[in-house]
């Protein structure tokens, strides 16, 4: 019986690929998921530099989505992010009170 790694859906109807992925989860893992790194890594080092709100928004909501997307890959050990997820987690509330404030 297989199990999948990302939603740990498991049954005899269920198929995994090399990865252990099932069909919900593999097409993410392999079109969508570069680009959502690289999306995360340029809005992080972009909001190093912002300083401006309205910029920051923007790159913060951009980062929100794709670790959003990201985490239960994360957690599965599927995906190497650009810092460990509770410091991703840690510095996206932190600029988002930061951002908030200003
Ligand atoms: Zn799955």
């Amino acid at each position: 019986m297989a199990k999948c790694k990302n939603c740990r859906r498991k049954g005899f109807m269920i198929e995994t690929d090399v990865n252990g992925l099932c069909s919900d989860c593999a097409p993410y893992y392999y079109l969508t998921m570069p680009d959502d790194l690289k999306a995360l890594d340029q809005s992080l080092q972009a909001l190093k530099r912002i300083n401006n709100a309205a910029a920051a928004f923007g790159r913060l909501e951009i980062a929100h989505e794709c670790l959003g997307r990201l985490r239960s890959y994360a957690e599965a050990g599927l995906v190497r992010l650009p810092a460990g997820l509770p410091e991703l987690d840690n510095l996206l509330q932190q600029l988002d009170l930061h951002w908030q404030d200003s």
